[in-house]
C-alpha cells in the first residue's frame, strides 16, 4: 500500500510479482502457492514434518527480504507467516485457513517479518473476542451506550465553558463498563463507526436540549477515533447529527489525537479542512504524546490544543513536564489556538496553568464526568 501511494500502482505490482515469483520458486517443487487477496499469499506445503516446513519457510521469508531494485529505488518488503498444520489445526480449507490468518496476527504482533505456528490459546482468544464484538453490537441496538459529561471551565472566570462527552456501556451483567474496556475492540471491528455516530448525534441533541432550556450555550466535544476519522462519510454523519439536533455547528467540537493525523496527513488535512467548511471545531487531544511536527500544526485548521494528562499529573514537582506544559502553551498562543490542559487534579496545577496562560482545563478538580442530570444541575447553578 505504501508503495501505491508513494510511488503509483505499476511500481507496486511490478514489486508484487516480483516478490510472488521468488515465493513460487521456492514452492514449486513441493506445494503450491495462491494469492488470496491483497498482499496476502498461501502456500500449501505437501508431505512434510514441521520442521521441514519452518526451514522452508524461513527460505522464503529471506528471499521475499532481499531488497528489489525498481526504477533506481531499493524497496524492501517483510513477510509475517503464520502455520497451521493438517489435520490438528483444522480438518477443512476453511478451519485450517483461518488458524492460519490467527498465527499470522500473531506474528504481526510479535513485530512483524517473522514466523508464528498456530496454538489452541489463539482460538480461545479470538472466540471471545468474537463474544465481545458480538454483545458490543447487540449492545448497540439495545441502547446500553450511555455519555457521561465532563465540565471544560474557563481558568479565569471558572465558569462551565464546554462539555466532553465520554461514552459508557451500561452493561446488563457487568455495571457500568468504561472505555478503556470496548473502545480498542469497537475500533478493531469497525463497531466504532456506528457507536460513534450514536454519540455524535446524542451528544448534539444534549448540547441542543440544554441551549433550549435557556441555559448559556456551551461547546460541545466529541471524540473521534482514527477509524471513524478514516471513513469518508464522517462528513455526512456530522451534517446529519447537526441537521438533526438543530444545534449551531460552531457549538461542536471534535478532538482527534495527534496520532491519528500523523497516521495519514495528507488525508487528515484534506479531513480536517471538510469538516472546517461545515463550521465545526477541532481540538487535537493528548498533546505532547505524538511526534507531530509543531510547524506542520500551522497547516491545519486547528481551534485547540488539549495537553495531555501526563504531562499535568506531575506539577509541580516535576521541573521537565512543567517547563514542556508552559512551551506548549505558549507555542499555542503565538500559532493563535486555544489551549486546554486535561487532568487537573490540584489547586497547585491549575494555578500553575493560570500563570502560565492556560485558557481553560478540565479534570477531577472540578469535576469528575457526571451523568446527564448531574451535569443538568451543574449548568443550572
Ligand atoms: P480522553 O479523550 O483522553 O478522555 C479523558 C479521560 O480522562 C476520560 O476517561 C476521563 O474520565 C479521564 N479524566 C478526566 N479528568 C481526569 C483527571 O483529573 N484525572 C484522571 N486521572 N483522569 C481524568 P474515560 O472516560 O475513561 O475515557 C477514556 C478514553 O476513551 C478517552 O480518553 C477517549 O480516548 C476514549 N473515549 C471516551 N469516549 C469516547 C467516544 O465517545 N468515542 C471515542 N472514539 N472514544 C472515546
Ligand atoms: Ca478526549
Ligand atoms: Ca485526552
Ligand atoms: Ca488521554
Amino acid at each position: 500500500k505504501l508503495v501505491n501511494d508513494s510511488l503509483g500502482h505499476s511500481v507496486g505490482d511490478q514489486l508484487l510479482k516480483i516478490v510472488a515469483g521468488r515465493i513460487c520458486e521456492l514452492t514449486s517443487d513441493q506445494g503450491s502457492l495462491a494469492r488470496i487477496g491483497g498482499d496476502e499469499f498461501v502456500i500449501i506445503l505437501e508431505q512434510m514434518d514441521l520442521e521441514g516446513c519452518l526451514h522452508r519457510l524461513s527460505a522464503i521469508r529471506e528471499a521475499v527480504a532481499r531488497p528489489v531494485v525498481l526504477d533506481d529505488i531499493e524497496l524492501r518488503v517483510t513477510c509475517s507467516i503464520g502455520i497451521a498444520s493438517y489435520p490438528s489445526h483444522g480438518s477443512t480449507a476453511g478451519d485450517l485457513l483461518a488458524s492460519a490468518d490467527m498465527a499470522m496476527y500473531r506474528a504481526k504482533e510479535l513485530g512483524r517479518d517473522g514466523i508464528a505456528l498456530f496454538t489452541s490459546e489463539m482460538t480461545a482468544t479470538v472466540r471471545k473476542k468474537l463474544s465481545r464484538t458480538d454483545e458490543l453490537r447487540q449492545a448497540l441496538l439495545r441502547d446500553e451506550f450511555v455519555l457521561h459529561y465532563q465540565p471544560q471551565v474557563d481558568l479565569q472566570t471558572g465558569r462551565i465553558i464546554a462539555a466532553e462527552a465520554l461514552v459508557r456501556w451500561n452493561h446488563p451483567s457487568e455495571g457500568l463498563v468504561y472505555p478503556g474496556d470496548f473502545i480498542a475492540l469497537a475500533e478493531e471491528t469497525g463497531l466504532i463507526v456506528p457507536l460513534g455516530e450514536w454519540v455524535l448525534q446524542t451528544a448534539c441533541n444534549r448540547a441542543k436540549a440544554w441551549q433550549d432550556k435557556g441555559l448559556e450555550p456551551i461547546r460541545i466535544s466529541v471524540n473521534v477515533s482514527a477509524r471513524q476519522f478514516q471513513e469518508k462519510r464522517l462528513i455526512e454523519t456530522v451534517a446529519t447529527a447537526l441537521t438533526e439536533s438543530g444545534l449551531d455547528a460552531k457549538w461542536l467540537e471534535l478532538e482527534i489525537t495527534e496520532s491519528l493525523i500523523m497516521k495519514d496527513l495528507a488525508g487528515s488535512i484534506a479531513r480536517m479542512y471538510e469538516l472546517e467548511k461545515l463550521g465545526v471545531k477541532l481540538a487535537v487531544d493528548d498533546f505532547g504524546t505524538g511526534y507531530s511536527s509543531l510547524s506542520a500544526l500551522k497547516r491545519f485548521p486547528l481551534s485547540r490544543l488539549k495537553i495531555d494528562r501526563s504531562f499535568i499529573a506531575d506539577i509541580p514537582h516535576d521541573a521537565d513536564d512543567m517547563a514542556i506544559t508552559s512551551a506548549i502553551i505558549s507555542l499555542a498562543q503565538k500559532l493563535d489556538l486555544e489551549v486546554i490542559a486535561e487532568g487537573v487534579e490540584t489547586e497547585e496545577q491549575a494555578r500553575f496553568l493560570v500563570e502560565s496562560g492556560c485558557n481553560e482545563m478540565q479534570g477531577y478538580l472540578y469535576s469528575r464526568p457526571v451523568e446527564e442530570e448531574r451535569f443538568n444541575l451543574m449548568l443550572e447553578n
